[in-house]
């Protein structure tokens, strides 16, 4: 579904990413660990171009993202992505945030998006809340509109930066539950956790991320407690 071929990305004189090869297959939930600042954000930004790759090549769906040509608004509506920060518009009730990019962004009637909005409402556990304003939320809520926000879109690959890093402890299961959910359901997914029993039980893969590049790129048993390469060994 994406292969990634010698990703690079520096900022000025920094090099982040030093060339990364990859590919993610349909139905995979691959966890990004690894330590803060190695570069976890800023490989997720590069695949769905929020950040310009320094150089590299990433297909999607046989398509070069890279390319002077690519259609980048249709690449960015394949791939999801749920932030740390919920980014909901706090003047907007939150099945309209919902409702906002599949009308403004696909020309989905305003009915039908209502609909399909308050389905995707429905399995994050918010159907009562449709009406509320973010600031009438928890942490918890919010962040499971957010994800309901990115599934009303229905992408083809969903991006988590983070999803739980700025909840309460309490509140990290609830939001959990949902990511576990849809990996049931057979989405696929690339989360960046420092939650390691969460990488353990959702992930299919898992990759161990550390200064330029991935060091560890399998199952969670291999990658998090007999890692080949440098690894984090902490279950
Ligand atoms: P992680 O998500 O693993 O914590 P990041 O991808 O956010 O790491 O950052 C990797 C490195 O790149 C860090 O040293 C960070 O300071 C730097 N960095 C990230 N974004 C920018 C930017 N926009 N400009 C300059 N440096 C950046
Ligand atoms: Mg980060």
């Amino acid at each position: 579904m994406i292969t990634i071929k010698g990703l690079s990305k520096s900022y000025g004189n920094l090099r982040v990413l030093e060339n990364v090869s990859t590919e993610i297959n349909k139905g995979e939930v691959i966890s990004i660990i690894g330590p803060s600042g190695c570069g976890k954000s800023t490989f997720l930004r590069c695949i769905n171009l929020l950040e310009r790759p320094t150089g590299g090549e990433i297909t999607i769906d046989g398509q070069n993202i890279l390319s002077r040509n690519a259609d980048v608004s249709k690449l960015r509506q394949k791939m999801g992505m749920v932030f740390q920060s919920f980014n909901l518009f706090s003047h907007l009730m939150i099945i309209e945030n919902i409702m906002l990019a599949p009308v403004s962004l696909l020309k989905v009637p305003r009915k039908q998006a209502y609909e399909e909005g308050m389905k995707y409402l429905e399995m994050v556990g918010l159907g009562a809340k449709a009406i509320a304003f973010p600031d009438e939320l928890s942490g918890g809520q919010k962040q499971r509109a957010a994800i309901a926000r990115t599934l009303a879109m229905q992408p083809e690959i969903v991006l988590f930066d983070e999803p739980t890093s700025a909840l309460d402890p309490t509140m990290v299961s609830e939001v959990q539950a949902v990511i576990r959910k849809l990996a049931a359901d057979g989405l696929t997914m690339m989360i960046v956790t420092h939650e390691m029993k969460f990488a353990r039980d959702v992930s299919s893969r898992v990759f161990y991320m550390d200064e330029k590049g991935i060091y560890e790129d399998g199952s969670p048993a291999q990658s998090l407690i007999y890692p080949k390469n440098r690894g984090p060994g902490l279950l």
